[in-house]
């Protein structure tokens, strides 16, 4: 059995795989897709030290440096159940996809997250071609152009705040008849002159030219009117899933769906830790995935050491 088996191969996977093999200590990762979110960024510029690169390079990279480790990798590998140990300090299963086990004495959860999709016509296609998630990632990218931000609920409203300050117009185009922000966001949003909020209104379909973006078309719900905005980017701001379905009510989640984590990274149950996207944690970024996942693998360390096998 190992002593550390992580699940999930990105950022915070990694640092954690990282933390714990320099104990000298047993641990595995099983990842479905080792690099997890960040194959599919673009470019990385807020990752201090690291002034820019590219997901694929940051994902390899990842990768290597876990490798520099008597780490086992068991990329490509479902996750589908996880066994809390009959006491505490013994052993955790962990079930795969393909009907095989692995045990360990302590498991780090570090499964990540999926944005939520608007699933209308051109999204899938314009992915990282205007079409984006993350305003602090991908802000900057759109500075002087027009875009939309898709959800009027508190992401999708900071979202506009922080891009407007950087982009030539920001139009919110939200599905109820009102914004579903805190009144503090709201008030500030309103207060900005290159905003437009379109309220009550159905986002239908991103066109594009030349493979890029180009405008944006939304139904008013009430009139049924049509409505195409010409601009450049769209982000699509409706939610952030964490990829915990799977752990059912093994583990305490939040009405969101993280793994409610304290500092220390410590999950409800014994020996279970957590780290990244799928956690509460405040902020889902790299470095802060990557802080959670070192903060995991060093509690685990110490729960190993102060919690005797039964
Ligand atoms: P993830 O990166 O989501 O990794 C999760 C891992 O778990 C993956 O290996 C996945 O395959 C695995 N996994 C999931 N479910 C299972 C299962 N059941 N069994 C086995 N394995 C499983 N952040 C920045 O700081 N800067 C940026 O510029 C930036 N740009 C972004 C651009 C885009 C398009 C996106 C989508 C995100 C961006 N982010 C950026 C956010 C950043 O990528 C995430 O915060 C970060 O990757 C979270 O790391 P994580 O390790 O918690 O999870």
């Amino acid at each position: 059995p190992y002593e550390v088996l992580i699940v999930g191969g990105g950022p915070a996977g990694a640092a954690a795989a990282i933390y714990a093999a320099r104990k000298g200590i047993r641990t595995g990762v099983v990842a479905e897709r080792f690099g997890g979110q960040v194959n599919d960024t673009m470019e990385i510029a807020n990752y201090p030290g690291v002034p820019e690169t590219d997901g694929p390079h940051y994902a390899a990279a990842l990768e290597q440096h876990v490798r520099n480790y008597e780490v086992d990798i068991m990329n490509t590998q479902r996750v589908a159940e996880l066994v809390p140990a009959a006491q505490p300090g013994g052993l955790i299963t962990v079930k795969l996809d393909n009907g095989g086990t692995l045990k360990s004495r302590t498991v780090i959860l570090a499964t990540g997250a999926r944005w939520r999709n608007v699933n209308v016509p051109g999204e899938q296609e314009y992915k990282t071609k205007g079409v984006a998630y993350c305003p602090h990632c991908d802000g900057p990218l759109f500075k002087g152009k027009d875009v939309a931000v898709i959800g009027g609920g508190n992401s999708g409203v900071e979202a506009a705040i922080d891009l407007a300050g950087v982009v030539k117009h920001v139009h919110v185009v939200e599905f109820m008849p009102e914004l579903k922000a805190d009144q503090v966001l709201v008030k500030k949003l309103h207060s900005l002159p290159n905003v437009t909020v379109h309220t009550n209104k159905q986002t239908t379909e991103i066109h594009g030219t030349d493979g890029k973006v180009s405008s944006l078309d939304f139904k008013c719900r009430e009139k049924g009117t049509l409505t195409q905005v010409p601009l450049e980017g769209v982000f699509v701001q409706i939610g952030l899933v964490p990829n915990t379905e799977w752990l059912g009510t093994t583990v305490e989640r939040s009405k969101f769906g993280e793994i409610v984590i304290d500092a220390k990274g410590t999950t409800s149950v014994p020996g279970v830790f957590a780290a990244g996207d799928c956690t509460t944690v405040p902020y889902k970024q790299i470095v802060v995935a990557a802080g959670s996942g070192s903060t995991a693998a060093l509690s685990a360390f110490d729960y190993l050491i102060r919690t005797p096998a039964p």
